[in-house]
Order: C-alpha cells, then sequence, then structure tokens
C-alpha cells in the first residue's frame, strides 16, 4: 500500500518497532506484507483447512474451517481497513494468522488441553498463535518462528492472562504483553481484527447451523438483528418467500446483516476518530478502544451470540461431538506424557515434556488427531 494512502493513525511500516531479530528490508514488499507472505507460506497456516471451526471437519465438506473462516475475516478487515485509511496489509497478515494457535476439534479441544495443562502453566490459544508464529515454525536458518514485526505479533495475541503476560514482559520487557499490564489497547488494525472475527463468525455460523440442520430460520425469526434483515430482504424481494429460494433468503438475509455490521464499525469508528484525533499509531493505542460498533449495533449482536450459544454451540448433537473430541484430546495427552518417545523426535526430546505434548496436540489437524488416537489407544472416533 502506498504510504500516502495512510491515514496518520494507521500503522506504517516504514515506523514498524521492528523484528526481533534484525533483518534486511525487503526489495519489493512492505514489512507488514512480508509478514503476510510469511503466514501463508507457514505449516500452520496449511493445517487450518482441516481444522474444526464449529463443525468437525469429516461432518460436511460445506463448513466453515479454521483456514475459510480466517480468510472471511481477512476479507471484512481489509475491507474496514481501506474504508478508514489503516494499514490493510497489516490487518491481513494479523487476521490470516489470529487462529493458528487453536487446537484440533475447536474450543473442544483447547478447553480439555487447558485443563490438562492446569498444572503446568495452561493453555491459551491466543498465546498458543503467538507461540506458532514466535517458536513453533521452523523454516529459518537463523532463528525460531517466523520472526514476525512487532505490530503483527502484538495483533495475533488478543487476549493473554495477567500471569501469562508477565512471563512474556519478563522475556521482553516493553514487547507484545505490556498492554495487558498497563491496559492500554492494541493498534486499530489489530482492534479492527477483533471486531472483524466477530463479524464473521455470528455470520458464518448462522449460515452454517442452518445448513447442519442444527437451527432454523423459523427459530432465527426471534433473533431481532436477523429477522430485520430478513423483513427487509422478503420486502424487496418478495419472491424469496417460495421455498424453493429458502436459501437465497438465507444469504440474502446475512449478507444485509453483514454490510450493516461493517457500514456502522466505519461510521462508528470515523467519530470516535474525529473526537479523540490520534496523531499517530502509538496515541491511538492510548486513547481506549476506538474501532467499535455503536451501542445500538452492540445491543443488537448481544441476543444473536446468545441464540448461537444456546442453540447451536449447545445443542445436543454438538454436544456429543464436543464430549467425544476432549476424550480424544485428553486421551492423547495422557498417551504422550507417558511416553514422550510416541511424539517425533524434536518433540520427544523437549527438557519440558508437558509444554512439548501441548504443542504438538496443539498442531495437530482434527483427523490427524483422530489417527494418532486411534494408534495409541486402539478406538476409533469419528468411526
Ligand atoms: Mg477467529
Amino acid at each position: 500500500m502506498n504510504a500516502a494512502e495512510l491515514a496518520p493513525y494507521a500503522c506504517d511500516p516504514a515506523h514498524s518497532r521492528g523484528r526481533r531479530f534484525a533483518e534486511l528490508a525487503a526489495p519489493t514488499r512492505s514489512d507488514f506484507q512480508r509478514d503476510r507472505d510469511r503466514i501463508v507460506h507457514s505449516t500452520a497456516f496449511r493445517r487450518l483447512v482441516y481444522k474444526t471451526q464449529v463443525f468437525l471437519n469429516h461432518e460436511g465438506d460445506l463448513f466453515r474451517t479454521r483456514l475459510t473462516h480466517s480468510l472471511e475475516v481477512a476479507q471484512l478487515g481489509r475491507s474496514i481497513a481501506r474504508a478508514l485509511g489503516l494499514n490493510e496489509d497489516l490487518v491481513e497478515a494479523i487476521a490470516l494468522a489470529h487462529d493458528l494457535g487453536h487446537t484440533p476439534f475447536g474450543h473442544a479441544g483447547q478447553d480439555t488441553l487447558n485443563e490438562c495443562m492446569a498444572q503446568h502453566g495452561g493453555f491459551e490459544h491466543n498465546l498458543q498463535s503467538l507461540r506458532v508464529v514466535d517458536h513453533l515454525e521452523e523454516r529459518y536458518p537463523a532463528f525460531d518462528g517466523l520472526n514476525l514485526t512487532f505490530e503483527t505479533r502484538e495483533g495475533v495475541l488478543k487476549h493473554c492472562s495477567l500471569k501469562n503476560a508477565e512471563g512474556i514482559e519478563a522475556q521482553e520487557p516493553g514487547g507484545v504483553a505490556r498492554r495487558f499490564l498497563n491496559r492500554t489497547q492494541p493498534s486499530l488494525e489489530a482492534q479492527l481484527c477483533n471486531l472483524a472475527d466477530a463479524i464473521a463468525y455470528n455470520a458464518h455460523d448462522i449460515d452454517d447451523g442452518v445448513r447442519s440442520g442444527l437451527i432454523t430460520m423459523a427459530q432465527l425469526q426471534s433473533v431481532e438483528l436477523f429477522e430485520r434483515y430478513r423483513v427487509q430482504a422478503l420486502a424487496e424481494h418478495p419472491d424469496l418467500a417460495q421455498p424453493q429460494r429458502a436459501r437465497r433468503l438465507l444469504y440474502e438475509t446475512i449478507r444485509r446483516m453483514l454490510s450493516e455490521q461493517v457500514y456502522d464499525v466505519i461510521a462508528t469508528t470515523r467519530e470516535n476518530l474525529q473526537r479523540e484525533a490520534p496523531i499517530n499509531a502509538d496515541e491511538a493505542r492510548l486513547a481506549g478502544p476506538l474501532v467499535a460498533f455503536s451501542a445500538e449495533m452492540k445491543a443488537f449482536a448481544i441476543p444473536l451470540k446468545q441464540f448461537l450459544f444456546s442453540q447451536l454451540y449447545r445443542h445436543p448433537q454438538v454436544m456429543e461431538t464436543t464430549g467425544h473430541a476432549q476424550n480424544v484430546v485428553f486421551d492423547l495427552y495422557k498417551a504422550y506424557v507417558q511416553a514422550p518417545g510416541e511424539m517425533p523426535q524434536d518433540y520427544a526430546h523437549r527438557a519440558d515434556t508437558h509444554r512439548a505434548v501441548a504443542d504438538y496436540i496443539a498442531g495437530m489437524t482434527d483427523r490427524f488427531a483422530s489417527r494418532e488416537h486411534e494408534r495409541l489407544t486402539g478406538r476409533k472416533w469419528p468411526a
């Protein structure tokens, strides 16, 4: 991106806080473009295609995976960034990396790994995303990880417990964890990725939920944020009421909902930026959250989240799968801790066995985890 197009409060690669290991600039790409390219070429990125978002990978070919989710977050993020004069390349890099630390089997895997690791430092997927880009990728002769810029790493570490923040701060004083200790915001680009993440999953979980048959259009009519756009779509296109056009009605409703949320973020953030008038990216970090929904849109989004939680994420069929997935992760953890030699050499020989096991399991795709589980326990799931 041309620096002239960037707003003064955007992150400018020319003023990056840099990489942990100094490198020469690339001849044709900015540092944030280079970060994005490193992420796209990483092993962890390719694994996202076989990792669960909500529905397990084997349940159907059309459901979102972590990869398609990350692409949707990047798309939404970039289009909002462009409207606000923020750095699209940085937004894209953060969006594509934000879920790299997710375990197989979605939140079920992560919760179980966190329980297993309770006495050994715990497991947080955001922190794991940072571990992937800082340590676990092995691609360069001179350093571990991808050696990304501060700004991309800052965005990747979306949440972090105070205890873990203190640990990172000790290793990297004034680095990516400092903001959790002094309670400031990350860059506007990082704030934007958080919102784009929520906009993306609320919309695609409706789509996947209806596709799976676990939730219905009739149920969704009780959710105001959805219903107002469904009514609007039907008023403009009465033919969408025909049963054979139900999918088009669903898509048109979701499309309107997405667009309105995007426009709302752009308008609200513009107002916030005008009011606070940060003169550079660092001032924006100190100003409190600026990339935001309006109070009205925020209030509308809550019942939708609650609906998805109770009707989809806690649906008996999803819960049954979750239970199996938790057993798989728990069994794998136990098996590798008892016999680290069952892991590849570079994990088996690490000094901290528990962290090595957590890193190894977290890196697995759903189907690799299932295969390993069958190999180690003789039990086959999914059948
Ligand atoms: Mg996400």
